[in-house]
């Protein structure tokens, strides 16, 4: 995800970037189409170059209650400044990346991955009301039913019950 210091002499305008997702898949972090698109419009000042955009990342994840793939699409916007100021580095209002007049061009994927990293929801569910898997047969409930019984008044439990 390389943006050339040509192209931010020029500037950016909601220029679109497409991101191989093999390039961001880690660890449990997978994606159901082959491109991650990346909008960016930049803006040269005194400090560097501001980097505004959204990145529109179609995740594949897996259910926590049942195991199956589902697809999520999240829009996630970001503000990049690249600057040689050190001093700016340990700003927190953005995210800075260190860019001098030596480099001629900048990836910008490491940062990306950060914010979608910081994107994910910590608890993944295919649907708010997922039935999960049948605690005893493991069949997946959303399909079918199974003849299970999961209740509680079952013989095995009475004895337990009478000792309270
Ligand atoms: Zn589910
Ligand atoms: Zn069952």
């Amino acid at each position: 995800m390389k943006i050339f210091r040509s192209e931010l002499q020029v500037g950016l305008k909601k220029k679109l970037f497409e991101i191989p997702s093999e390039s961001m898949e880690q660890d449990s972090i997978r994606f159901y189409e082959d491109s991650i698109k990346c909008w960016i419009s930049s803006e040269n000042t005194p400090h560097g170059y501001y980097l505004r955009g959204k990145l529109n990342v179609p995740f594949l994840e897996q259910c926590d209650r049942c195991l199956v793939d589902y697809m999520t699409e999240h829009d996630i916007d970001f503000s990049i400044l690249l600057t040689d100021k050190k001093e700016l580095i340990t700003n927190e209002e953005f995210d800075v990346v260190y860019f001098t007049e030596q480099h001629d061009n900048i990836d910008i994927a490491p940062v990306l991955m950060e914010y979608l990293i910081l994107d994910r929801p910590l608890k993944r569910l295919c649907s708010k009301d997922c039935k999960g898997l049948c605690s005893s047969c493991g069949c997946n409930l959303n399909e079918k039913n199974c003849n299970c019984t999961n209740d509680w008044s079952e013989p095995r439990w009475d004895s337990l019950n009478k000792l309270t």
